[in-house]
Parts: C-alpha cells; sequence; structure tokens
C-alpha cells in the first residue's frame, strides 16, 4: 500500500514554488496556498484537486464490461 496523504495546511502546494506570488491564493478546499491565478491556476491545491478527480471517476462510472471470472 503506497498512500500519499497531503501536507499540513501550513505547507504550501508545490505549484506555488514555480509561479509568481502574485497568482498564489486559498484552495476552494482546504484553503492552503496554491497557484490559484493566472496561466496555469487552479482553484483547488494539488491534493484537493487529485481527490476531485477520484471522485469524479467513481461519479462517471458507467457499468463497466467485466472480465469474466476465469
Ligand atoms: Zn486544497
Amino acid at each position: 500500500m503506497t498512500s500519499t496523504f497531503p501536507p499540513p495546511i501550513s505547507e504550501p502546494d508545490p505549484s506555488t514554488f514555480t509561479c509568481s506570488s502574485s497568482l498564489v491564493g486559498p484552495c476552494s478546499g482546504c484553503q492552503r496556498n496554491t497557484h490559484r491565478y493566472g496561466s496555469g491556476g487552479l482553484p483547488l491545491c494539488h491534493w484537493c484537486m487529485t481527490t476531485a478527480r477520484e471522485n469524479w471517476d467513481t461519479g462517471v462510472r458507467f457499468n463497466n464490461t467485466r472480465t469474466p471470472a476465469g
């Protein structure tokens, strides 16, 4: 099992390290500082985005073709 837990909220998202500080804003989910504005900015931090994507994946899952049990 390899589970990646997000760092404390006091830790800014790694995306803030590579963008201008003027583009940094609070994550809509956890209020962590993240690259929110400008080109490439997202309202959610890396960690919340990962969680959201996982939720979307499960939310839009249809009846997949199941592999026959061998
Ligand atoms: Zn967040």
